[in-house]
Protein backbone atom coordinates (compact mmCIF):
# COMPACT_ATOMS: atom_id res chain seq x y z
CA UNK A 1 0.00 0.00 0.00
CA UNK A 2 2.78 2.46 1.42
CA UNK A 3 4.50 1.66 -2.25
CA UNK A 4 0.81 2.18 -4.62
CA UNK A 5 1.35 5.36 -2.16
CA UNK A 6 4.78 6.79 -3.40
CA UNK A 7 4.18 5.88 -6.66
CA UNK A 8 1.05 7.97 -6.70
CA UNK A 9 2.62 10.49 -5.53
CA UNK A 10 5.89 10.78 -7.82
CA UNK A 11 3.32 10.12 -10.55
CA UNK A 12 1.76 13.36 -9.55
CA UNK A 13 4.42 15.06 -9.28
CA UNK A 14 5.83 14.05 -12.40
CA UNK A 15 2.60 15.63 -14.09
CA UNK A 16 2.94 18.75 -11.74
CA UNK A 17 6.97 19.31 -12.85
CA UNK A 18 5.32 18.71 -17.04
CA UNK A 19 2.60 21.12 -16.34
CA UNK A 20 5.23 23.54 -14.45
CA UNK A 21 7.32 23.64 -17.76
CA UNK A 22 4.46 23.91 -19.88
CA UNK A 23 5.00 24.56 -23.34
CA UNK A 24 8.25 23.18 -23.71
CA UNK A 25 7.47 21.91 -27.51
CA UNK A 26 5.58 22.54 -29.94
CA UNK A 27 1.80 22.59 -29.52
CA UNK A 28 -0.38 21.15 -32.46
CA UNK A 29 -3.94 23.00 -32.75
CA UNK A 30 -5.96 20.25 -35.03
CA UNK A 31 -8.37 22.31 -37.54
CA UNK A 32 -11.16 19.20 -38.52
CA UNK A 33 -11.22 21.00 -41.60
CA UNK A 34 -9.24 21.43 -45.45
CA UNK A 35 -6.57 24.44 -45.13
CA UNK A 36 -7.39 27.24 -46.59
CA UNK A 37 -10.87 27.59 -45.30
CA UNK A 38 -12.42 29.55 -42.14
CA UNK A 39 -11.90 27.64 -39.47
CA UNK A 40 -8.25 27.10 -40.72
CA UNK A 41 -8.21 30.99 -40.97
CA UNK A 42 -8.93 31.49 -37.45
CA UNK A 43 -6.61 28.26 -36.52
CA UNK A 44 -3.80 29.91 -38.18
CA UNK A 45 -4.20 33.67 -36.84
CA UNK A 46 -4.93 32.70 -33.29
CA UNK A 47 -2.21 30.26 -33.43
CA UNK A 48 0.15 33.69 -34.33
CA UNK A 49 -1.45 35.44 -31.35
CA UNK A 50 -0.68 32.51 -29.37
CA UNK A 51 2.78 32.16 -29.28
CA UNK A 52 3.81 35.17 -27.46
CA UNK A 53 2.12 34.22 -24.42
CA UNK A 54 3.08 30.87 -24.82
CA UNK A 55 6.62 31.68 -24.35
CA UNK A 56 7.28 32.24 -28.07
CA UNK A 57 6.51 28.11 -28.00
CA UNK A 58 5.89 27.21 -32.14
CA UNK A 59 2.29 26.16 -32.79
CA UNK A 60 1.42 24.06 -35.88
CA UNK A 61 -1.29 23.99 -37.66
CA UNK A 62 -2.76 20.25 -38.41
CA UNK A 63 -5.63 19.43 -40.87
CA UNK A 64 -7.54 16.70 -40.03
CA UNK A 65 -10.61 17.44 -42.30
CA UNK A 66 -13.77 15.22 -43.09
CA UNK A 67 -16.89 13.85 -41.67
CA UNK A 68 -18.31 17.93 -41.07
CA UNK A 69 -15.24 17.70 -38.36
CA UNK A 70 -16.08 14.45 -36.07
CA UNK A 71 -12.68 13.28 -37.28
CA UNK A 72 -10.49 15.37 -36.21
CA UNK A 73 -12.83 16.11 -33.22
CA UNK A 74 -12.33 12.55 -32.25
CA UNK A 75 -8.49 12.68 -32.97
CA UNK A 76 -8.09 15.04 -30.34
CA UNK A 77 -10.52 13.56 -27.95
CA UNK A 78 -8.77 10.76 -28.05
CA UNK A 79 -4.97 12.45 -28.01
CA UNK A 80 -2.66 12.47 -24.64
CA UNK A 81 -4.34 14.92 -22.85
CA UNK A 82 -0.85 16.90 -22.25
CA UNK A 83 -1.89 20.25 -23.37
CA UNK A 84 0.04 19.91 -26.35
CA UNK A 85 -2.95 18.65 -29.08
CA UNK A 86 -5.55 20.98 -29.23
CA UNK A 87 -8.96 21.29 -30.98
CA UNK A 88 -10.42 24.88 -32.42
CA UNK A 89 -13.68 23.74 -33.72
CA UNK A 90 -16.87 26.00 -34.51
CA UNK A 91 -20.80 25.66 -33.74
CA UNK A 92 -20.68 22.17 -34.79
CA UNK A 93 -19.31 21.30 -31.75
CA UNK A 94 -23.27 21.42 -30.48
CA UNK A 95 -24.97 20.83 -33.60
CA UNK A 96 -23.14 17.97 -34.61
CA UNK A 97 -24.77 15.66 -32.17
CA UNK A 98 -28.21 16.43 -33.30
CA UNK A 99 -27.40 16.37 -36.96
CA UNK A 100 -25.50 13.43 -37.34
CA UNK A 101 -26.22 10.07 -35.66
CA UNK A 102 -23.29 8.21 -34.04
CA UNK A 103 -20.65 10.82 -33.25
CA UNK A 104 -17.45 9.35 -32.46
CA UNK A 105 -16.59 11.26 -28.83
CA UNK A 106 -18.93 13.17 -26.33
CA UNK A 107 -18.74 16.82 -26.84
CA UNK A 108 -20.28 17.47 -22.90
CA UNK A 109 -17.54 14.86 -21.33
CA UNK A 110 -14.76 14.70 -23.76
CA UNK A 111 -12.65 17.72 -23.79
CA UNK A 112 -11.70 20.27 -21.24
CA UNK A 113 -13.06 23.86 -22.76
CA UNK A 114 -10.58 26.66 -22.96
CA UNK A 115 -12.67 29.63 -24.52
CA UNK A 116 -14.30 30.60 -27.07
CA UNK A 117 -12.19 32.62 -29.87
CA UNK A 118 -14.99 34.52 -32.04
CA UNK A 119 -18.47 34.75 -33.33
CA UNK A 120 -18.67 34.60 -37.20
CA UNK A 121 -21.96 35.59 -39.79
CA UNK A 122 -22.57 33.40 -42.73
CA UNK A 123 -23.44 34.30 -46.15
CA UNK A 124 -25.45 33.09 -49.19
CA UNK A 125 -22.71 33.26 -52.19
CA UNK A 126 -23.39 31.65 -55.60
CA UNK A 127 -21.21 30.82 -58.66
CA UNK A 128 -20.30 33.99 -60.63
CA UNK A 129 -22.71 32.74 -63.18
CA UNK A 130 -25.99 33.06 -61.29
CA UNK A 131 -27.92 35.28 -63.79
CA UNK A 132 -29.69 36.49 -60.41
CA UNK A 133 -28.33 39.42 -58.89
CA UNK A 134 -30.04 40.23 -55.72
CA UNK A 135 -31.83 38.00 -53.33
CA UNK A 136 -35.44 38.41 -55.54
CA UNK A 137 -34.32 37.46 -57.94
CA UNK A 138 -32.40 34.80 -56.55
CA UNK A 139 -35.31 32.92 -55.12
CA UNK A 140 -37.12 33.45 -58.68
CA UNK A 141 -34.27 31.14 -59.86
CA UNK A 142 -34.30 28.66 -56.78
CA UNK A 143 -38.27 28.67 -57.58
CA UNK A 144 -37.44 27.81 -61.80
CA UNK A 145 -34.80 25.10 -61.07
CA UNK A 146 -36.51 23.04 -58.33
CA UNK A 147 -34.98 19.72 -58.77
CA UNK A 148 -31.64 21.00 -60.30
CA UNK A 149 -29.72 23.05 -57.39
CA UNK A 150 -26.24 21.41 -56.50
CA UNK A 151 -25.28 23.28 -52.89
CA UNK A 152 -21.99 22.58 -51.35
CA UNK A 153 -20.90 22.31 -48.24
CA UNK A 154 -18.71 21.35 -45.64
CA UNK A 155 -19.53 17.95 -44.83
CA UNK A 156 -22.70 16.35 -43.11
CA UNK A 157 -22.80 18.53 -40.14
CA UNK A 158 -20.80 20.96 -41.12
CA UNK A 159 -21.89 24.64 -40.50
CA UNK A 160 -22.35 25.40 -44.13
CA UNK A 161 -24.69 21.89 -44.07
CA UNK A 162 -26.64 23.01 -41.06
CA UNK A 163 -26.74 26.67 -43.06
CA UNK A 164 -27.69 24.56 -46.07
CA UNK A 165 -30.45 22.47 -44.35
CA UNK A 166 -32.13 25.30 -42.34
CA UNK A 167 -31.94 27.20 -46.29
CA UNK A 168 -33.46 24.57 -47.89
CA UNK A 169 -36.41 24.24 -45.16
CA UNK A 170 -36.90 28.19 -44.99
CA UNK A 171 -37.69 28.26 -48.68
CA UNK A 172 -39.33 24.62 -48.65
CA UNK A 173 -36.75 23.42 -51.43
CA UNK A 174 -34.76 20.32 -52.09
CA UNK A 175 -31.65 20.66 -53.20
CA UNK A 176 -29.03 18.37 -53.97
CA UNK A 177 -26.12 18.14 -51.64
CA UNK A 178 -22.77 18.11 -52.42
CA UNK A 179 -20.39 17.75 -49.45
CA UNK A 180 -16.42 18.67 -49.59
CA UNK A 181 -13.61 18.35 -46.44
CA UNK A 182 -13.92 22.05 -45.84
CA UNK A 183 -14.83 25.22 -47.03
CA UNK A 184 -11.59 25.91 -49.45
CA UNK A 185 -12.66 22.77 -51.93
CA UNK A 186 -16.41 24.16 -51.83
CA UNK A 187 -15.61 28.05 -53.19
CA UNK A 188 -13.12 26.72 -55.45
CA UNK A 189 -15.83 24.34 -56.92
CA UNK A 190 -18.64 27.31 -56.66
CA UNK A 191 -16.20 29.88 -58.54
CA UNK A 192 -15.62 26.88 -61.13
CA UNK A 193 -19.23 26.38 -61.63
CA UNK A 194 -19.32 23.15 -60.38
CA UNK A 195 -21.75 23.94 -57.87
CA UNK A 196 -24.79 26.87 -57.59
CA UNK A 197 -25.17 27.64 -54.15
CA UNK A 198 -23.37 27.63 -50.48
CA UNK A 199 -23.69 29.21 -47.35
CA UNK A 200 -20.51 29.95 -45.58
CA UNK A 201 -18.65 32.11 -43.09
CA UNK A 202 -17.71 35.62 -43.90
CA UNK A 203 -14.13 34.88 -42.89
CA UNK A 204 -13.46 33.08 -46.06
CA UNK A 205 -16.27 34.64 -48.36
CA UNK A 206 -15.35 38.01 -48.02
CA UNK A 207 -12.06 37.84 -50.09
CA UNK A 208 -13.88 35.69 -53.07
CA UNK A 209 -16.75 38.47 -52.81
CA UNK A 210 -14.22 41.55 -52.94
CA UNK A 211 -12.59 39.73 -55.95
CA UNK A 212 -16.08 39.07 -57.49
CA UNK A 213 -15.33 35.76 -58.06
CA UNK A 214 -18.44 34.64 -56.27
CA UNK A 215 -21.86 36.39 -55.99
CA UNK A 216 -23.26 36.80 -52.67
CA UNK A 217 -26.83 37.79 -51.83
CA UNK A 218 -27.52 38.04 -48.29
CA UNK A 219 -26.70 37.32 -44.59
CA UNK A 220 -27.67 35.04 -42.32
CA UNK A 221 -27.58 37.05 -38.91
CA UNK A 222 -30.75 39.13 -37.84
CA UNK A 223 -29.05 42.50 -38.64
CA UNK A 224 -27.37 43.68 -41.53
CA UNK A 225 -23.41 43.80 -40.51
CA UNK A 226 -21.10 46.58 -40.49
CA UNK A 227 -18.56 45.34 -42.48
CA UNK A 228 -17.85 48.13 -45.62
CA UNK A 229 -17.74 44.95 -47.92
CA UNK A 230 -20.96 43.38 -46.51
CA UNK A 231 -23.45 46.21 -45.25
CA UNK A 232 -25.79 46.76 -48.32
CA UNK A 233 -26.54 42.73 -48.18
CA UNK A 234 -30.04 42.17 -46.67
CA UNK A 235 -30.56 39.88 -43.58
CA UNK A 236 -32.61 36.27 -45.11
CA UNK A 237 -35.25 37.43 -42.22
CA UNK A 238 -35.57 40.84 -44.03
CA UNK A 239 -35.64 38.76 -47.44
CA UNK A 240 -38.33 37.25 -45.94
CA UNK A 241 -37.26 33.72 -44.45
CA UNK A 242 -39.04 34.31 -41.34
CA UNK A 243 -36.62 33.83 -37.70
CA UNK A 244 -33.94 32.89 -39.98
CA UNK A 245 -30.50 33.65 -38.00
CA UNK A 246 -27.35 31.32 -37.67
CA UNK A 247 -24.05 32.61 -36.37
CA UNK A 248 -20.87 30.77 -36.42
CA UNK A 249 -18.56 30.62 -33.25
CA UNK A 250 -15.12 28.87 -32.68
CA UNK A 251 -14.00 27.83 -29.32
CA UNK A 252 -10.60 25.69 -28.04
CA UNK A 253 -10.54 22.67 -26.86
CA UNK A 254 -7.63 20.25 -25.12
CA UNK A 255 -8.92 16.35 -24.29
CA UNK A 256 -10.40 15.78 -21.08
CA UNK A 257 -7.76 15.11 -18.49
CA UNK A 258 -5.49 17.72 -19.52
CA UNK A 259 -3.81 19.08 -16.00
CA UNK A 260 -5.81 22.16 -14.56
CA UNK A 261 -2.16 23.57 -14.20
CA UNK A 262 -1.99 23.42 -18.51
CA UNK A 263 -5.34 24.49 -19.36
CA UNK A 264 -5.07 27.84 -16.85
CA UNK A 265 -2.14 28.54 -18.95
CA UNK A 266 -3.58 27.81 -22.07
CA UNK A 267 -7.00 30.13 -21.32
CA UNK A 268 -4.49 32.71 -20.03
CA UNK A 269 -2.39 32.92 -23.00
CA UNK A 270 -5.60 32.44 -25.21
CA UNK A 271 -7.18 36.03 -23.42
CA UNK A 272 -4.02 37.44 -24.24
CA UNK A 273 -4.24 36.36 -27.62
CA UNK A 274 -7.63 37.61 -27.56
CA UNK A 275 -6.59 41.37 -26.95
CA UNK A 276 -3.58 41.15 -29.39
CA UNK A 277 -4.16 43.96 -31.84
CA UNK A 278 -3.15 42.39 -34.75
CA UNK A 279 -5.43 39.64 -34.42
CA UNK A 280 -8.61 41.78 -33.79
CA UNK A 281 -8.27 43.92 -37.21
CA UNK A 282 -7.82 40.83 -39.07
CA UNK A 283 -10.51 39.09 -37.74
CA UNK A 284 -12.43 42.32 -37.75
CA UNK A 285 -10.96 42.77 -41.45
CA UNK A 286 -13.44 39.38 -42.35
CA UNK A 287 -16.31 40.31 -40.81
CA UNK A 288 -15.35 38.15 -37.21
CA UNK A 289 -16.11 39.39 -33.78
CA UNK A 290 -13.43 38.55 -31.25
CA UNK A 291 -14.91 37.26 -28.39
CA UNK A 292 -14.52 39.48 -25.02
CA UNK A 293 -17.45 38.31 -23.06
CA UNK A 294 -17.72 35.49 -20.09
CA UNK A 295 -17.87 32.80 -23.13
CA UNK A 296 -13.63 33.12 -23.12
CA UNK A 297 -13.19 31.53 -19.46
CA UNK A 298 -13.72 27.50 -19.49
CA UNK A 299 -16.91 27.83 -17.60
CA UNK A 300 -18.58 30.60 -19.54
CA UNK A 301 -17.60 28.21 -22.72
CA UNK A 302 -19.10 25.24 -21.22
CA UNK A 303 -22.24 26.82 -20.03
CA UNK A 304 -22.83 28.56 -24.09
CA UNK A 305 -21.76 25.30 -25.76
CA UNK A 306 -24.48 23.94 -23.13
CA UNK A 307 -26.83 26.68 -24.48
CA UNK A 308 -26.13 26.26 -27.78
CA UNK A 309 -27.06 22.28 -27.72
CA UNK A 310 -30.14 23.28 -26.17
CA UNK A 311 -31.10 25.88 -28.47
CA UNK A 312 -30.31 23.80 -31.73
CA UNK A 313 -31.45 21.04 -31.13
CA UNK A 314 -35.03 21.44 -31.05
CA UNK A 315 -34.64 23.84 -34.30
CA UNK A 316 -32.60 21.04 -36.14
CA UNK A 317 -35.63 18.27 -35.26
CA UNK A 318 -38.27 20.61 -35.83
CA UNK A 319 -36.81 21.48 -39.74
CA UNK A 320 -36.42 17.76 -39.76
CA UNK A 321 -33.00 18.27 -41.17
CA UNK A 322 -30.75 15.84 -39.18
CA UNK A 323 -28.52 13.29 -41.82
CA UNK A 324 -28.68 9.46 -41.09
N1 LIG B 1 -16.89 26.72 -42.84
C1 LIG B 1 -16.87 25.30 -42.86
C2 LIG B 1 -18.18 24.74 -42.40
O1 LIG B 1 -19.08 24.89 -43.15
C3 LIG B 1 -15.71 24.58 -42.37
C4 LIG B 1 -14.36 25.14 -42.73
O2 LIG B 1 -13.76 24.80 -43.76
O3 LIG B 1 -13.91 25.90 -41.92
O4 LIG B 1 -18.34 24.13 -41.38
Amino acid sequence: MKKLLALTAIAAAVVGAHAQDFPSKPINIVVPFAAGGPTDRVARDLAEALRKPLGGVSIVVDNVPGAGSSIGAAKVARANPDGYTLLLNHIGMSTIPTLVRNVPFKVETDFEYLGIVNDVPMTLISKPSMQANNYKELSAWIAANKGKINLGNAGVGSASHLCGLLFQSATKTEMTPVPYKGTAPAITDLIGGQIDLLCDQTTNTSPQIEAKKVKAFAVTTNKRLTTPLLKDLPTLQESGLKDFQVTIWHGLYAPKGTPAAVTKKLNDALKVALKDPDFIKKQEGLGAVVASDGRIEPDGHKKFVNAEIAKWSPIIKAAGVYAD
